[in-house]
């Protein structure tokens, strides 16, 4: 207790102190910086203003990753920026930045931003989006380091020194692999609650140990994410499923307890045993494809994450008596309106993920025309995706899913072949009948059995 308080009352105003690392202690050269990137600098530069390299770009190359996109910091002000270069704009309102473009590429470019004075703290300044307000307030580049999240991210690369400054010990804790936020970690996320879900992301994502000080308030804190707006919320659940190490990062929020109660969408996806191996293929597929750098649709991974509650409202109105399609209709709308209070995932999505449900059933059809057209669908190679999650989970027949592999692939002859071989039309009739497996809602489970 006396410990924490001392730690409190001595570390909320963390000393920077400055290391500048020369070009043969890191090994970055300016080639490794996209060319808008470096254009940019250079015009900042030569307009009498410093100019940086900073955050996520400066710690992935260090770590040997290719970065996503390239922030600049900078001493110009947004107007003074936005001077320098024909091609840029001056976005946000309270938290203005200007982007710069140079061809396809374009860079995000942020004025220093100044620390909150003293007498303004607790003043949870937040707009709509979580955003702190005083972040219009500018300040120096040691300003602007310590407000910025962890100490890895808060280096600097000057791309024509070739320099990295340091004001946090950056380096030191990224040669050791870990994540330490700046200052005493308690304010910090109290000013900021979506840093605990950033603590856990990065950590995955970067292979990092969070450090002891950092994790020990997550759990203690977990609660104060449900003050956060849902959007912003959401926009950091999805950078984490879209992370390329979703499963991990979703094994180590439940393992923190950040799972519980106030992020419903993961309570939804991991507390329910049946829908929990099928949720683990689904990310880990998501991983995979995003280190493969193919893409990934949100709407698939809702979809996903949605199925089982989807069956067991369908399965549920089935045993009521309903009939399989309008009854796969009423439980996708009833997942979907719940999912719209609780879990804040857009509406945008909805078509795209009930199109991948509704298709399910659809690939049951082997008869005639129909697998000919589910084809055609526009969206039949995601919906054909979907459906091998659901036969390596164990919800389906693996057949089906080989049956419809062999199908897409073969020569006009062959499909006509499987389609009488698979589907004789006594079969259908016998089908068409009676519903097999008790309950006309069962889940579409026993096909190709
Ligand atoms: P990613 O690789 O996922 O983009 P990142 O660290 O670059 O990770 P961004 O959201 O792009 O994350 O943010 C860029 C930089 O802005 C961070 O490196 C960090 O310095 C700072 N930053 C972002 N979010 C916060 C926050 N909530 N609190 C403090 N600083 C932040
Ligand atoms: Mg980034």
């Amino acid at each position: 207790m006396i410990r924490r308080l001392l730690r409190r009352m001595f570390t909320t105003a963390p000393t920077p102190r400055l290391k500048v690392y020369p070009l043969k202690s890191h090994g970055i050269s300016r080639d490794r910086i996209s060319s808008c990137a470096l254009r940019t600098t250079e015009g900042l530069q030569r307009g009498g203003h410093s100019a940086f390299v900073v955050g996520g770009a400066v710690r992935d190359l260090l770590l040997g990753r290719d970065p996503k996109d390239f922030d600049l910091a900078t001493g110009a002000t947004p107007e003074e920026v936005r001077g320098l270069f024909r091609r840029s704009r001056i976005i946000g309102r309270r938290f203005r930045l200007v982007h710069v473009m140079c061809g396809p590429e374009t860079v995000e470019v942020s004025t220093f931003r100044g620390t909150q004075g003293d007498g303004e703290e607790g003043d949870q300044l937040h707009d709509e989006h979580g955003r702190i307000l005083r972040d219009n307030v500018f300040g120096s580049q040691e300003q602007d380091a310590t407000r910025r999240d962890f100490t890895v991210n808060a280096l600097f690369y000057d791309p024509a020194k070739q320099e990295i400054w340091d004001y946090y010990d950056g380096m030191r804790d990224l040669k050791a692999r870990r994540l330490r936020m700046i200052g005493d970690p308690e304010p910090r996320y109290r000013e900021d609650p979506v840093r605990l879900l950033r603590a856990v992301r990065l950590a995955a994502k970067l292979g990092m140990e969070i450090d002891r000080a950092t994790a020990e308030p997550i759990r203690r804190l977990a609660p104060l994410i449900e003050h956060v707006p849902a959007a912003r919320v959401f926009d950091e659940m999805l950078k984490l499923l879209l992370s390329g190490h979703a499963a991990e990062c979703v094994k180590e929020l439940r393992r923190r307890g950040l799972h519980h109660g106030l992020l419903p969408m993961l309570d939804v996806i991991l507390e329910q045993p049946l829908g929990e191996r099928f949720v683990m293929l689904a990310l880990r597929s998501t991983d995979e494809r995003i280190l493969e750098d193919k893409p990934v649709s949100p709407a698939f991974l809702f979809a996903a994450l949605l199925w089982h509650e989807v069956l067991a409202a369908w399965k549920k109105l089935g045993k009521g008596g309903m009939k399989p399609m309008p009854a796969l209709h009423q439980a996708m709308d009833q997942v979907l309106g719940v999912q719209d209070e609780k879990l804040a995932i857009p509406r945008r999505y909805d078509a795209v993920i009930k199109e991948m449900w509704a298709m399910q059933p659809r690939f049951e059809q082997r008869a005639g025309r129909r697998p000919f057209r589910l084809l055609e669908h526009e969206r039949f190679r995601a919906a054909y995706d979907f459906l091998r999650l659901r036969c390596e989970s164990g919800e389906v027949d693996p057949a089906l899913g080989r049956w419809w592999e062999e199908f897409q692939h073969a020569s006009p002859e062959r499909r006509e072949h499987m389609l009488v071989a698979e589907e004789a039309p006594k079969a259908r009739r016998r089908r068409r009948r009676g519903p097999r497996g008790g309950g006309g809602a069962a889940p579409a489970a026993a096909a190709g059995s």
